[in-house]
């Protein structure tokens, strides 16, 4: 979260209202943390746990899940603003481009965690290691990367012809 106004050095784009793309948001994230400023600056290793919700067309599509010990969860940091181009994580008067950082203040602002899947209950999942606020939507889940090899080495590229 970050107020309209900005802070020593920081920029923001002029722009028209965002004409969202048709993101649907396939469930709610129930954490402990309702105040912004009160979340984990980053999830991995926090222990408080956590609840995805998952909305109920979309709970068959869990079938297989709790076989997997780690899931990346993609979420939409709804509170933010989205005009952000230089930022001031700290208030310092530095600023970075909005690219080099992992703020939740992005231009399509989607979050992302890897967290520890402890139990499935029906359209339930017990995690931990989020970082959002109380009612998050959920934008999609998939299994860690690791668990997946690729089916075959990949091709070398060739250069093209000039
Ligand atoms: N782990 C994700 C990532 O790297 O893409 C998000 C990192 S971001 C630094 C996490 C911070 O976003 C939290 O500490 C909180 O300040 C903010 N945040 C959490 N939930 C939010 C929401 N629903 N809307 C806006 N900001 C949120």
């Amino acid at each position: 979260m970050h107020s309209d106004t900005l802070r020593a050095g920081e920029q923001a784009a002029d722009l028209p209202p965002p004409g969202d793309a048709a993101l649907r948001f396939i469930g709610t994230i129930r954490t402990p943390w309702t105040e912004p400023g009160t979340c984990p600056r980053q999830g991995a290793g926090d222990p408080s746990p956590c609840r995805i919700i998952v909305n109920p067309p979309w709970v068959p599509a869990l079938d297989g899940i709790a076989a997997h010990d780690e899931i990346e969860v993609l979420y939409w940091l709804h509170l933010s603003r989205r005009d952000m181009i230089r930022q001031s994580p700290t208030d310092d008067g530095v600023t970075t481009g909005t690219f080099a950082l992992r703020s939740p203040l992005r231009p399509n602002p989607i979050g992302t965690s890897i967290v520890q899947l402890h139990r499935v209950a029906g359209g339930v999942l017990h995690v931990t290691g989020l970082d959002c606020l109380d009612g998050t939507p959920l934008i999609d889940l998939k299994p860690d990367r690791c668990a997946f090899t690729p089916l075959a080495p990949p091709r070398t590229s060739q250069p093209r012809p000039a």
